[in-house]
């Protein structure tokens, strides 16, 4: 077996440390608080929804879901988001995607002040993001996940070979500014990359963020790669699978499980992102 990534096992680790830390701020007299709001019914999205709120409950975050309807209109939707900006209870928004089509999810980022902005997506902490701003801001869960994972299994990432297979706003593009001001040298590949296997096999480390079954076998990858699989994809019989097929016996490569690895951390990483929000708007630190 390729050895595994316990993002579980993280994800707890920094679940106690965020406990500790909102019990500290609960005694400065600041209880971290996140809204989430979630347009329409879609079942995946309210897992997610559901597993976010759950975290916080059982870490001492308030949290406060807000359900609209699919026929929400985008007027409503950013005037429910600016009464949650003026609200000095709530520290950190996430607005759950996909946002139903008659919505334009750009204008939704944007309408989230960048202070509370707990998922990275606003345009000011992009931006941060890409500068590498030494000052505070929110960035991305899921590669802030990622890169916590790496701090623990693969701490020396100046200079390596880092392949990101996937461009999206949530994973690819963030994952890539990270692993680029982590000083690793980031190749970022799409649907249109001509060449991939090339890219693949030379890599000394391959984050997989497309969407798709067994999209990349640990086979075509070097025989020390370390491989984050992002992709969650439910089959016909209802099981879960990443994007990744372990084929590799007994190598030395590293892999983080689906499910058990990335996952967890993301969860993890939006609470440790509500309460870093919490103190930035407290007097006290
Ligand atoms: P997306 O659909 O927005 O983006 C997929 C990307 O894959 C695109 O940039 C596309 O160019 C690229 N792609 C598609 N086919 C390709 C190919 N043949 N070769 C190279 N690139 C190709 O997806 P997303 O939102 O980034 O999510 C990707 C996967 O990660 C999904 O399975 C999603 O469920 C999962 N995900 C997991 C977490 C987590 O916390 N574990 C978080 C976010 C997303």
């Amino acid at each position: 077996m390729t050895k595994l990534i316990d993002g579980k096992q993280v994800a707890n680790d920094l679940k106690v440390q965020i406990a500790s830390s909102v019990k500290k701020l609960i005694a400065l007299g600041i209880t971290p608080g996140i809204a989430v709001i979630l347009v329409g019914e879609d079942p995946a999205s309210q897992i997610y929804v559901r597993n976010k709120q759950r975290a916080a409950e059982q870490l001492g975050i308030d949290s406060e879901l807000i359900n609209l309807p699919t026929t929400t209109s985008e007027a409503k939707l950013l005037a429910k988001i600016d009464q949650l900006n003026a609200n000095p209870a709530i520290d950190a928004i996430l607005v759950q995607a996909p946002l139903p089509a008659h919505i334009n999810e750009e204008r939704v980022q944007s309408a989230i002040a960048p202070e509370k902005d707990v998922d990275g997506f606003h345009p000011q902490n992009v931006g941060a993001l890409y500068n590498n701003a030494k000052s505070y801001y929110p960035q991305a869960n899921t590669p802030r996940g990622i890169m916590t994972l790496l701090a623990e299994y693969m701490p020396d990432l100046v200079g390596k070979k880092a392949l990101v297979i996937g461009r999206s706003i949530l994973v690819g593009r963030p994952m890539m500014a990270m692993l680029n001001n982590a000083d690793a040298t980031v190749t970022l590949a799409h649907r249109h990359t001509q060449d991939l296997d090339q890219l693949i096999a030379t890599a000394d480390l391959i984050v997989v963020a497309v969407g798709e079954p067994h999209f990349l076998k640990m086979s075509a990858a070097k025989a020390d790669a370390v491989v984050i699989d992002v992709g969650i994809n439910r089959l016909e019989d209802g099981s879960l699978v990443g994007d990744v097929l372990d084929d590799m016996p007994d190598s030395a490569q590293l892999l983080t499980p689906v499910p058990g690895g990335v996952g967890p951390m993301t969860i993890a990483m939006l609470m440790q992102t509500t309460i870093e929000l919490a103190r930035q708007h407290s007097t006290f630190e």
